[in-house]
């Protein structure tokens, strides 16, 4: 691990620990239902973390082309909507990537379908390190470890960069995303993924633009088959 990730991980760590730290110090209220919530809580209810649990994950098995590029398999945790989606904006845009081990440990029971994608390796989508800089953290990646940790799968954190900076998709209308973000990913040099299975880990699946161009450079460093993890999806079937 290079130094500049070691010390974005203790910063990370350190992040999450001030978070809980704070909610003993200060009791507060549920960020979804504004609900008050004892001081051992952080951020979100009980009864709001049940209903996102609770939540059914939107799974597609089989093949699909996605944008021209094959998908093998996509797997959401929840629908992109109401609770979900409040969490999602929470961990993007509000810094409290802290919610996504508790939600990706938590719904740990409901990851068994991944079982049936045959992924050998986990890669995140990346920002562009201009937004990575902006934003001081990469939940995709934040994501991607605590999924690595819950399924015991390789982690390749940095497979896949950003080549270019890309528009926010939810600025962008749907027919300009594709174009949004065509061609914007690339392996870095030395990835070497020939024949692997690689579960591809973002934060929303909307009309699977992003997924399909990370799938491209994946395919073009010798992925086999590319599978897409994301938090949450939005549409019935967008393809
Ligand atoms: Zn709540």
């Amino acid at each position: 691990m290079k130094i500049k990730e070691k010390l974005s991980s203790a910063k990370r760590w350190l992040g999450e620990y001030l978070y809980a730290l704070t909610g003993l110090i200060y009791p507060s209220n549920c960020r979804l239902c504004d609900g008050e919530i004892s001081p051992q809580m952080t951020l979100v209810c009980p009864s709001c973390w049940e209903e996102l649990l609770g939540c059914r994950p939107i799974v597609r098995r089989k093949n699909s082309i996605v944008k021209g590029v094959p998908i093998y398999g996509s797997f959401s945790l929840a629908p992109h909507q109401e609770k979900a989606q409040e969490l999602v904006h929470l961990i993007k845009y509000k810094d409290f990537f802290v919610l996504v081990g508790r939600w990706v440990e938590g719904a740990v029971g409901s990851l068994t379908p991944l079982k049936d994608f045959s992924a050998d390796v986990i890669v995140p989508v990346p920002l562009h390190h201009t937004r990575r800089r902006e934003r001081g953290y990469d939940q995709a990646l934040i994501i991607a470890r605590h999924l690595s940790d819950v399924l015991g799968m390789e982690l390749k954190p940095r497979a896949l960069k950003r080549t270019r900076a890309t528009r926010p998709m939810v600025e962008v209308a749907g027919h300009e995303r594709l174009s949004n973000v065509e061609g914007a990913f690339a392996c870095r040099k030395g990835t070497d993924l020939a024949g692997a299975g690689v579960l591809l880990v973002d934060d929303v699946y909307t009309s699977g633009a992003t997924i399909s161009q990370a799938a491209k450079a994946l395919y073009s460093a010798g992925a086999g088959r590319v599978f897409s993890f994301t938090l949450t999806r939005a549409g019935e079937q967008v393809d």
